[in-house]
């Protein structure tokens, strides 16, 4: 397969797709709608879930697992929520196949094989942690409980795009269960701020922190925080979500405990979570047309050597010469990787870690050895330098935090020019046609509003910024009062 991608401005779900497939990081599978993440992808995936996990934890949460089924009884019981997960789920109904006696070689389901109640595959967990919840809690001294799960839950999306939306996805789903109102939205907007921290500290990825509007909250939240990137072609994403889901749950499955004052009370609820869906995220925000750019604390190997030889015994003094600087950077928490694959040319080496985004190249070739010198090439800008060996670890390790900063920036840089304040409607939909992106614009509050922009030109309100300030204004589309600007654009 040819390495060469099709470029961003040719078209760019066109060049999306082919990186995740020629990158090795994800494929169709024969499930319609569902892929296979291939180790590269899962290697990246898995640094994300040790950087987060590590956060849920410091902030004092556990892990636990529960069923992938949740029985239908249970799955109705939050009416709101099961109304809005209804259209897509998946459910099972029977439990075993038997041979077909009119298809030879064939099965089919064996009708006497029908469960007494079908289960539905979670589409999300509040369900049957709930009722697990139950038996949990009875007095103050229960709460909080403060679990994550990592889990695959499947909703039967209709139109899919690898990792951004698959009808099967990996995810965390925190779920937690307090004795306060006040307790409960803190433990929201901190889960909200943790995914904000991650998103930039670690995936380099700038967010904007806001609330949900009721059209697009989750189905049976009071609240629905979220944060929004902005992709490259002026789309945006919803990259994580945290929901206050006040007392609906514990209502639902009569989750009650005893306060310290001896009454009886219902329990208060969040949920949390973010999904593969990062990966789009991270591609869409950094790469470019020539393949994959990781930021260093998410690439599975940070340095890459590769050794330009013509003999074995150059390729055996280039190996050693090798060995010692992984040890060093090893030692400084770096991952090196040598690749000295014999099958392989450097100038077909050199392709692959470029569309695999490995941050920086370390190329030595014989007369390095004799110089004592190595090429050190950036995948983020493309750029190269001769350096000593002597001074390599340490300008490694300086190069690593100075791209992962800088590629923070120049996405900052990216989003800030892509954000307009608009005042007019005719306004509105000019720059939505040529210069996509967010558009700061006043709203008057009414779902009604919000859907009839939503038709005219397919922007939705992504959030209402948390730092919003209060401006007094009229909306953009009916001219009624409004106190504050929220974010439109168009999105995944
Ligand atoms: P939700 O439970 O709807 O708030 O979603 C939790 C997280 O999963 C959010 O970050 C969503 O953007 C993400 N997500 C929702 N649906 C999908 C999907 N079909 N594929 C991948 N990620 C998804």
């Amino acid at each position: 397969m040819s390495k060469n991608l099709t470029s961003r401005a040719d078209d760019y779900s066109k060049w999306y797709n082919e990186l995740v497939v020629k990158a090795d990081m994800a494929e169709n599978s024969a499930v319609r709608g569902c892929m296979v993440i291939k180790p590269y992808g899962y290697a990246i995936w898995e640094k994300m879930q040790a950087e987060l996990d590590r956060m849920f934890k410091e902030t004092g949460h556990q892990n636990a697992y529960f069923p992938l089924f949740v029985p239908k009884s249970l799955f109705e019981a939050e009416e709101k929520n099961a109304e809005g997960f209804a259209k897509e789920c998946a459910i099972v109904t029977h439990y075993r196949l038997q041979n077909d006696p009119d298809n030879p070689g064939k099965l089919r389901v064996d009708p006497e094989a029908k469960l007494e109640e079908e289960l539905i595959v979670r589409p999300t967990s509040e369900a049957i942690i709930w009722s697990t919840y139950k038996g949990w809690i009875q007095s103050y001294r229960d709460l909080p409980i403060l679990v994550n799960q990592w889990a695959n839950v499947v909703r039967w999306e209709m139109r899919t795009r690898l990792f951004l939306r698959t009808t099967e996805f990996l995810w965390q789903e925190g779920h937690t269960a307090h004795a306060t109102k006040q307790e409960a939205i803190a433990e929201a907007e901190l889960m909200n701020d943790i995914y904000a921290e991650f998103a930039e500290n670690f995936m380099a990825i700038p967010v904007i922190k806001g609330i949900k509007t009721e059209s697009e909250r989750f189905a049976g939240a009071i609240e629905t925080y979220c944060i929004e990137a902005l992709m490259q072609d002026g789309k945006a994403l919803q990259a994580g979500t945290s929901h206050f889901l006040g007392q609906n749950f514990a209502k639902a499955f009569d989750v009650k405990f005893t306060n310290k004052e001896g009454q009886l009370e219902y329990v208060w609820a969040t949920s949390w979570g973010v999904s593969t869906r990062l990966m789009g995220a991270l591609i869409m925000t950094h790469s470019d047309d020539k393949g994959l750019v990781l930021p260093p604390n998410l690439a599975p190997s940070q340095v890459v050597i590769v050794p330009i030889y013509k003999n074995e015994e150059q390729l055996e003094l280039i190996t050693e010469k090798a060995n010692g600087i992984i040890k060093g950077l090893k030692l400084k928490g770096i991952s090196c990787k040598f690749d000295g694959r014999t099958t392989h040319r450097p100038g077909a080496k050199f392709a692959q870690h470029e569309l695999q985004g490995v941050p920086l190249r370390v190329a030595i070739g014989p007369k390095d050895l004799e110089n004592n010198t190595a090429e050190l090439a950036r995948r983020d800008n493309l750029t190269k330098q001769i350096i000593g060996f002597d001074d390599l670890e340490r300008t490694v390790e300086t190069l690593l935090t100075t791209i992962q900063e800088e590629l923070f920036t120049k996405a900052l840089n990216f989003r800030d020019s892509h954000m307009t304040k608009v005042d007019d409607f005719e306004e509105f939909k000019k720059v939505l046609d040529k210069k996509t992106g967010f558009i700061s614009a006043h709203w008057d509050g009414t779902a009604e509003t919000e859907q009839k922009i939503k038709d005219a030109t397919k922007a939705t309100i992504r959030c209402i910024p948390m730092d919003a300030k209060e401006e007094l204004g009229t909306c953009v589309f009916s001219g009624k009062p409004s106190k504050q600007r929220v974010l439109f654009a168009k999105a995944y």
